[in-house]
C-alpha cells in the first residue's frame, strides 16, 4: 500500500472501529517478523518506544498512540495528549508480552531446584523504563486475561508473576494464530495460571501420587534389584493420566491410545489401566502364558481396558512397543486413525491419542519430527496429540543438556508444528492437573498437537540395578534428601486441613492391602465394552487358510469400466488420457492387461466386496513409475479425481494419499493403523524399494516379530519396487535377503509377483485369506511394462494366486536336463533369451513365494523333472544378497534325490549395483547365459 492511500484509508472512518484492531494484528505481525508487515507499516511501528524487546499487541490508549503517530506525516512534530503516559503504556504493554514470551525462562519448573538459568531481564520492569513510582499508575492493560481494563502496575507484575513465574511455564508465543494465543492467555492469566480445585479433587490428585509411589516402593522391596524402571520422581504421571482421560471423556472422547516408553510403565499398567498386581507379580516371578509365543520384558507390555469418567467410558489400549522409544509415536497415531476411520470420525473427536516420551529421546530421535511432520497432514492427521515428556533430566546416564542437545528444551521440536508447550513442575500435581486439562481442552479446540513437558527427576538408576551417583554425584545427592511427591503433597494437604496426617495414613495402608489381594487397584476400571472390533475371526488361521476369491468376468468388466469413467470436464494429461484408453481396451478385451489396471481392478473388486482400503506412500497416487494413476489430476484446475470412489453407493472407502517424505513415521503410522483394523486392506509403498532402509526399525522390531512378542497381528503389505535395470546401487533392490533372513515361524510373506493376474490375486489373497501378516512384495519396475508381462481378464476371473510358475513353454519335460528356479524380473530375460536361442532342454519355474516356502506347489510342479540333476537358482542380486544364502535350503529340500543346486547370479558385493549401465549390461547377460549353459 502506497503512504498517500494508506493515509487516506487511516483518515476514513473506519479506523477507529474494526480497522484499530486491524492495526494492532499488524503490529503483533511485526513484533513476531518484522518483514511480515508491509515497509510502510514497518517504518511506523519502529518509531514506537522500544527497548528491544519483543512487545505486544496495543489496546486502548495505544490505538490512539498507533493513530496518532500512522497519521503524522511530520514524524519529527509528532503530539499525543500525554505523550509520557502514552509512552509508558507502550511499555507496560512490552513488559507484559516479556512475560508471554519468556516468563517461562524465570518459571520455578525444576523439582530440584538445580537448574542454574540466566535472569531475564525483560522480565523486570526497570529494564522496560517503569520505575517504582509507576508502580502504583493504572495502566490500560490491553489484551491481558486478568482483571479489568486496568491495573496498577503493581498488580500486574504480581499477577504476571503468579501467571507466568510459578510452576507453569507456558511456551507459547511462537504460535502466529492470534486466535489460539488469545485462547491460551485466555486459559492462563484469568486465572493466574492456578486451578481451584475442590478438596475431594485434591484428594483424588493425591491418591494418584500415593498409588504411583505405592506401587514401586511394593515392588522395589518384593522384588529388590529388578528392573522395572521406576516411575519415582515423576509419580505425577499418574495423576496427570487420569486428568488427561477425564477431560477426554468430557471432550466426548470414546477412544485414547498411549504410547509410551519403559519409564514408570508398569505403573501405568496397574494404576491406569488396571492390569491385576497379581498378574503383574507373576510375571516379575517369572510366571508366563505358554500361549503367548515368546513374550516381551514387562516393561513392554501393552495392555486393553475401559476407564469409567463422569462423560462416559472411555477404552485405554497401550501400544506395547519395543526398546526405541520414540518409534511407538507414529505406531499410537496410526492406530487412532485407524479407530477414527471405523467410527468415521473425521475431527479425531471421538480418538484422542498420547505419546508419553523421555527427554534425551524427544530431542534426539528424528521420528519424533516425522511424526510432527505427518500431524496435519490429509492422510495421517488425527485432530492432534498430547504429547508428555517425562522429563528426569538424564538419558540413561547423560544428563548435561550440553551433551544431549542442542536446544534450550528438550521440547523445541514442538515449535516446528506450532505446537504450545506446557513445562511443568512434576512435585505440583495440581499444576500438572490444571496443565492436563488445558492440554486437552487445546486439542479439542484446535485440533493440534500440545506439548506437557513433566519436569521430575529419576529416584533411582537408569534401572534399578544401575548406580547413579557414578554419573550424577550432586543431582543424587540432593535427590536423596529430597522429599517424594507424595509426601510434600500430603503435607500441603494436611496445612490447608484437606485432609489430617491419619486419613493420609490411612490412604497409604489401604493401597497397600489392594496391591496385597493381587486385584485391580483403579476404582475407575471396567470390563471392556467399548471397543468396537473383533480380533477373533482373524485369530488362529495360516497363510493356507482357504479363501474364496472368485470374481466372475461379467463384475470384473463392470467394475473395469466404472474405473475408466470420469467425468468429462475432467480434463487428463495425454498421457494419462493414453494409459486410461488403453485401459478402456484392456476392459473391452481388446488389450492385454497390465500391471497398473489388474491392481486397481483388485482394489476395485474388494471396495464392491464392502472391504476397504489405505495406500499410502511417497508417490502412490500416480505411482513412482507412472503406472497407476488412481489418482487424476485435473489439467485445467488441478482438482481430483479417484474413480475407485465412484463404484457404487455401497462401495467401501478408499483412501490413498502421498505421504510426506518420510519412511520410518510413515511405515510405524501403517503399521498402527492394520494393528488396530483387521477389516480390509492396508499398503505402504516405497518410492524405490531400498527406501525401506529408513524404516529399519519398524520391520525389526514391529512388523517381524510383533505378533511373536506381543500376539499382535498385523496384515500390512509393503510394497517395495525392486529390479535390476542399470539404475545404480540405490534404485536396484529393495534388500530382499533382508526380509528373507527375518522370516521364520510363518511370521510374514514375501512375494516376487510378476504378472498382473499374480499381483491382482496377490492383493485380492491379502485381503479375503482371513490370515493376518505382513505381505512383503518385491514389486516390479521394468515390469510394468514389459510386453510379456501382461495377462487376460480371464485370468483374473478363474484363477488364483499362484506359489509357484511352472514352465509355461511346451517343452518335452523329458528333454529338459537342466531346471532354472528363479523369482522377479529376470524370469523374463531367462525366457526371452531361452525363445531366441530356441533351447528346449532348460525349463523354467518361477517361484512367486519365498516365504513361507511353498514345497507342496514346488513338488507338483517338480513331478515332471524327477529325472534331473542340475538345478540352477537365478538371482539378478549379488550372490550376498537375494534369496540365495537364505532360501537355499529350501530349494535344496525340493530336489529329486539325486539332484544339485548351482548358483548363477552376480558375484558378491558390497554395493547392490553397479553405476555404469554398461557393466550392469554385461554382468545380466552373463548370468542368463550361465543360468542358461550357454556360453
Ligand atoms: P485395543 O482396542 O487395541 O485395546 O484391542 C482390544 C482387544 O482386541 C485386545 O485386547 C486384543 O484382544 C484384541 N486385539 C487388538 N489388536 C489386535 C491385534 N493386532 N491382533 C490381535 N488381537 C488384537
Amino acid at each position: 500500500m502506497q503512504r498517500d492511500s494508506l493515509k487516506a484509508w487511516q483518515e476514513s472512518s473506519h479506523f477507529a472501529g474494526a480497522n484499530a484492531a486491524y492495526i494492532e494484528e499488524l503490529y503483533e505481525a511485526y513484533l513476531d517478523d518484522p518483514s511480515s508487515v508491509a515497509e510502510e507499516w514497518q517504518a511506523i511501528f519502529a518509531e514506537l518506544p522500544s527497548n528491544g524487546t519483543v512487545t505486544d499487541v496495543a489496546h486502548g490508549r495505544i490505538r490512539d498512540y498507533f493513530r496518532e503517530v500512522a497519521l503524522d506525516s511530520n514524524r519529527s512534530k509528532k503530539t499525543t495528549a500525554d505523550p509520557e503516559l502514552s509512552e509508558k503504556q507502550v511499555r507496560v504493554l512490552q513488559l507484559i508480552n516479556a512475560y508471554r514470551f519468556r516468563g517461562h525462562q524465570a518459571a520455578a519448573l525444576d523439582p530440584l531446584g538445580l537448574w542454574q538459568r540466566p535472569p531475564v531481564p525483560e522480565l523486570d520492569p526497570g529494564h522496560h523504563g517503569l520505575t517504582s513510582d509507576d508502580m502504583g499508575r493504572q495502566f490500560n492493560t490491553g489484551s491481558y486475561a486478568y482483571g479489568g481494563e486496568t491495573l496498577t502496575l503493581k498488580e500486574l507484575v504480581s499477577s504476571l508473576q503468579q501467571t507466568y513465574c510459578g510452576h507453569i511455564g507456558a511456551e507459547y508465543m511462537h504460535i502466529t494464530s492470534t486466535r489460539e494465543k488469545r485462547w491460551i492467555q485466555q486459559r492462563l492469566e484469568s486465572v493466574l495460571g492456578k486451578a481451584n480445585y475442590t478438596s475431594e479433587e485434591k484428594q483424588r490428585l493425591l491418591s494418584g501420587l500415593n498409588a504411583a509411589e505405592g506401587l514401586e516402593k511394593y515392588l522395589g522391596a518384593k522384588f529388590p534389584g529388578a528392573k522395572r524402571f521406576s516411575l519415582e520422581g515423576g509419580d505425577a504421571m499418574v495423576p496427570m493420566m487420569r486428568e488427561l482421560i477425564y477431560r477426554a471423556g468430557d471432550q466426548g472422547a470414546k477412544e485414547v491410545v498411549v504410547g509410551m516408553a519403559h519409564r514408570g510403565r508398569l505403573n501405568m499398567l496397574v494404576n491406569i489401566l488396571g492390569k491385576k498386581p497379581g498378574d503383574l507379580f507373576d510375571e516379575f516371578a517369572g510366571k508366563h502364558d505358554e500361549a503367548l509365543g515368546s513374550g516381551d520384558v514387562k516393561y513392554h507390555q501393552g495392555f486393553s481396558s475401559d476407564f469409567a469418567t463422569p462423560g462416559g467410558n472411555v477404552h485405554l489400549a497401550l501400544a506395547f512397543n519395543p526398546s526405541h522409544l520414540e518409534i511407538v509415536a507414529p505406531v499410537v497415531i496410526g492406530s487412532v486413525r485407524a479407530r477414527m476411520d471405523r467410527r468415521k470420525c473425521e475431527t479425531g473427536k471421538l480418538v484422542m491419542p498420547i505419546t508419553i516420551h523421555g527427554d534425551s529421546a524427544i530431542a534426539g530421535q528424528g521420528v519424533v519430527q516425522e511424526t510432527l511432520n505427518m500431524s496435519q497432514t490429509r492422510g495421517f492427521q488425527v485432530g492432534g496429540a498430547i504429547r508428555v515428556v517425562i522429563n528426569n533430566q538424564v538419558g540413561f546416564t547423560t544428563s548435561n543438556p550440553a551433551d544431549t542437545r542442542s536446544t534450550e528444551y528438550c521440547t523445541d521440536i514442538a515449535k516446528m508444528v506450532q505446537a504450545p508447550v506446557f513445562h511443568v513442575n512434576a512435585d505440583d500435581p495440581e499444576a500438572v492437573a490444571f496443565v492436563a486439562q488445558l492440554a486437552v481442552d487445546y486439542r479439542y479446540e484446535f485440533g493440534r498437537d500440545v506439548f506437557i513437558d513433566l519436569i521430575c527427576y529419576r529416584r533411582h538408576g537408569h534401572n534399578e540395578a544401575d548406580e547413579p551417583s557414578a554419573t550424577q554425584p550432586l543431582m543424587y545427592k540432593k535427590i536423596k534428601k529430597h522429599p517424594t511427591p507424595r509426601k510434600i503433597y500430603a503435607e500441603r494437604l494436611i496445612e490447608q486441613k484437606v485432609m489430617s496426617a491419619e486419613e493420609v495414613t490411612e490412604q497409604i495402608n489401604t493401597y497397600r492391602d489392594l496391591l496385597e489381594r493381587g486385584d485391580c487397584v483403579v476404582p475407575e476400571w471396567r470390563v471392556m465394552t467399548e471397543h468396537s472390533v473383533d480380533w477373533t475371526p482373524f485369530l488362529d488361521h495360516d497363510w493356507t487358510a482357504a479363501y474364496d476369491s472368485q470374481v466372475p468376468l461379467e463384475k470384473l468388466q463392470a467394475l473395469g469400466q466404472a474405473l475408466t469413467d470420469f467425468p468429462e470436464e475432467h480434463k487428463l494429461h495425454s498421457r494419462v488420457n493414453k494409459i486410461y484408453k488403453d485401459r478402456e481396451a484392456m476392459v473391452a478385451g481388446e488389450k492385454a492387461l497390465d500391471w497398473g489396471m489388474a491392481e486397481i481392478l483388485a482394489y476395485a473388486t474388494l471396495l464392491d466386496d464392502g472391504y476397504r482400503v489405505r495406500l499410502t506412500g511417497q508417490d502412490s497416487g500416480r505411482g513412482t513409475f507412472f503406472h497407476r494413476h488412481a489418482v487424476l489430476h485435473n489439467q485445467e484446475n488441478a482438482t481430483t479425481y479417484m474413480p475407485l470412489r465412484h463404484l457404487s453407493e455401497q462401495q467401501a472407502p478408499i483412501e490413498i494419499y502421498d505421504s510426506v517424505l518420510s519412511e520410518a513415521a510413515v511405515l510405524a503410522f501403517e503399521y498402527g493403523y492394520a494393528t488396530a483394523e483387521p477389516a480390509g486392506l492396508t499398503l505402504w509403498e516405497a518410492q524405490f524399494g531400498d527406501f525401506a532402509n529408513g524404516a529399519q526399525v519398524v520391520i525389526d522390531q514391529f512388523l517381524s516379530s510383533g505378533e511373536q512378542k506381543w500376539g499382535r497381528l498385523c496384515g500390512l503389505t509393503m510394497l517395495l519396487p525392486h529390479g535390476y535395470e542399470g539404475q545404480g546401487p540405490e534404485h536396484s533392490s529393495a534388500r530382499l535377503e533382508r526380509f528373507l533372513q527375518l522370516c521364520a515361524n510363518h511370521n510374514m510373506q514375501v512375494c516376487v509377483p510378476t504378472t498382473p493376474a499374480q499381483v491382482y490375486h496377490m492383493i485380492r489373497r491379502q485381503t479375503l485369506r482371513p490370515m493376518r501378516r505382513p505381505l512383503v512384495v518385491m514389486s516390479p519396475k521394468s515390469l510394468l511394462r514389459h510386453p510379456l508381462a501382461v495377462s487376460g481378464l480371464e485370468e483374473l476371473a478363474n484363477g488364483t494366486f499362484q506359489n509357484v510358475i511352472g514352465e509355461v513353454d511346451e517343452l518335452d519335460p523329458t528333454q529338459v536336463d537342466r531346471v532354472v528356479f528363479c523369482s522377479g524380473k529376470v524370469y523374463f530375460d531367462l525366457l526371452e533369451k531361452r525363445r531366441r536361442e530356441e533351447l528346449t532342454n532348460v525349463a523354467l519355474i518361477r517361484i512367486e513365494q519365498l516365504y513361507p516356502f511353498p514345497a507342496d506347489e514346488m513338488a507338483k510342479v517338480l513331478a515332471d523333472y524327477q529325472h534331473v540333476t542340475d538345478f540352477v537358482w537365478c538371482q539378478e542380486e549379488p550372490q550376498n544378497q537375494g534369496a540365495w544364502y537364505c532360501s537355499q535350503h529350501h530349494f535344496w529340500q525340493a530336489l529329486p534325490p539325486r539332484g544339485q543346486l548351482s548358483y548363477a547370479g552376480r558375484e558378491a558385493s558390497a554395493a547392490p549395483a553397479v553405476g555404469y549401465v554398461s557393466v550392469h549390461t554385461k554382468q545380466q547377460q552373463a548370468l542368463v547365459n550361465d543360468a542358461l549353459n550357454l556360453k
